[in-house]
């Protein structure tokens, strides 16, 4: 008989009331602005170890220099404004040269630092601007695929929130429409101006690399799109895309914490064959697609350095469904196991049929701030009466689908569920290439056709009989991971 057991996150928005208001330096967040340091436009410029490239004027618009020394590409910007790429130690120069360098040397293909240089065109700073028009707040993630028909509408005078991580290179961009006059981007943190970036023209699309390098915190960047003059600019914006990638490895780490007393697995596995289960199922999922889980440790959460007596290992712990009132967040951070993805496992999920949660998006690795990051698992499912034992492979199979979403996966398509807790109503499906899309998962109607059931994100647990991640899936994950202090 046809299960139909939901796997179902916190809505969206309850994790992003907390990120938002969980900051507590808001007042001591210093200005930045990149445009600091200008230079004369008629100033020959000289790379960082000496190099001279001359001047960038209209006439060297698309000229690329590649200057081995220093493993890096400068480019000259329709702004007048060299920008310097860098690239791998191993990266090859390519045979032709193209005008069209986002698509020549796209941040993807390889690890790749945007430092912008100083540049010769002013920029107004312009006011945050609170349009009154808009009660709720699009947010925006990295290398999400999603249509986010809504981030492209408020790119400019609404505002979308980008989370931005310390230390990562992103992009904003969006097909142009019959403009040709360069847009800038400002964001904003809170109510502070950090930064204004110049677009960089492309065939198709306006493209804005945005350094987070030297950013003093990660959190949220309010966007506003504007002409030189700061008033808004009014082209349509679509197809919007956010992306990043960073500098930290695609290995990682996990820790399964249990909590309270280990309740037993179906099949009588040990905690420690249940962690090798999960390490082992994590990695066949991920397919050798450059991610890679390295070891797993089983922790006892009454052993906690601080918070363990909360925990007495002698009772079964019942999994509140729902982080924010938690108290699973005091139990984020290891001395000597930092910075892995936390596996919070109990007795079972106070709620029916739900088998583990994580966030969505908007999880880090970064023990030092612990903020709800973690995935939630119980070795039992209760609907009524006595909670049923799971088996190690049920349980496994969860942790892969819920450790998906920690590193950014949506629903191959989305459930009634995700998309009351998602305010943009175009985003009905992950917008992968290589997972099927199915109407019916946000309907009432029988999903056992539905071409995307075989995936391990698929919203229900039904015959997931696909082992691995789809290839865009591990990709997205290795590019969020690489955000991700660890
Ligand atoms: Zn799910």
């Amino acid at each position: 008989m046809f299960h139909k057991i939901l796997k179902v996150i916190v809505p969206l928005s309850l994790l992003l009331l907390q990120a938002c208001s969980d900051n507590s330096d808001i007042s001591s967040t210093e200005q930045e602005n990149t445009n600091a340091g200008t230079t004369e436009s008629s100033k020959t410029y000289f790379t960082d170890e000496g190099y001279e490239i001359g001047q960038c004027q209209p006439v060297f618009y698309g000229l690329k220099i590649f200057v081995p020394e220093e493993n890096a590409f400068y480019i000259c910007a329709n702004n007048n404004r060299w920008i310097k790429v860098r690239v791998n130690d191993d990266y090859e120069e390519p045979a032709s040269s193209s005008s069209t360098w986002v698509e020549e040397f796209p941040v993807d293909s390889v690890h790749i630092i945007i430092d912008t240089l100083p540049y010769s065109s002013s920029s107004a700073v312009c006011d945050l601007y609170w349009n009154s028009d808009y009660d709720d707040y699009i947010y925006a993630y990295p290398n999400d695929k999603a249509n986010n028909d809504s981030a492209s509408h408020r790119l400019a005078d609404g505002g979308v929130f980008l989370n931005i991580l310390q230390g990562g290179s992103y992009s904003v961009r969006f097909q142009k429409g019959s403009d040709t006059i360069a847009p800038e981007l400002s964001l904003y943190h809170y109510s502070t101006y950090t930064t204004t970036i110049q677009a960089q023209d492309s065939i198709d699309y306006w493209y804005f690399p945005i350094n987070a390098e030297n950013l003093k915190s990660s959190d949220f960047y309010k966007t506003r799109l504007h002409n030189k003059d700061c008033s808004f600019y009014k082209e349509p914006t679509k197809g919007f895309l956010f992306e990043g990638s960073g500098k930290y490895s695609s290995h990682f780490n996990i820790n399964l914490i249990v909590i309270g007393k280990y309740m037993g697995t179906s099949d009588k596995a040990s905690e420690t064959t249940l962690a090798e289960t999960i390490k082992a199922r994590m990695n066949e999922a991920l397919n050798n697609g450059g991610v890679f889980v390295d070891k797993i440790t089983v922790l006892h959460a009454h052993e906690h350095e601080l918070h363990g007596q909360m925990f007495p290992e002698d009772s079964a712990y019942v999994l509140p469904y729902g982080r924010v009132f938690a108290n699973y967040s005091l139990l984020e951070k290891w001395n000597g196991h930092e910075n892995a993805l936390n596996l919070m496992l109990g007795y079972y999920i106070d709620r029916p049929n739900i088998l583990g949660f994580a966030p969505r998006f908007g999880g880090h690795l970064d023990a030092s701030i612990p903020n709800y990051s973690y995935v939630v698992l119980g070795t039992h499912n209760r609907v009524t009466g006595k909670p049923t034992a799971q088996s190690s492979n049920d349980i496994a199979e969860t942790a892969v689908h819920e450790a998906g979403h920690f590193l950014g996966l949506r629903h191959t398509s989305s459930s009634k569920n995700d998309m009351e807790g998602d305010l943009d109503k175009s985003n009905v499906e992950d917008g992968l290439e290589d997972t099927p899309y199915c109407a019916k998962v946000n309907t009432s109607e029988n999903i056992d056709n539905c071409p995307d059931r075989r995936n391990i994100i698929f919203p229900y647990s039904s015959d997931k009989t696909e082992r691995t991640y789809s290839g865009e899936q591990v990709e997205q994950i290795r590019k969020n991971l690489t955000l991700m202090v660890h």
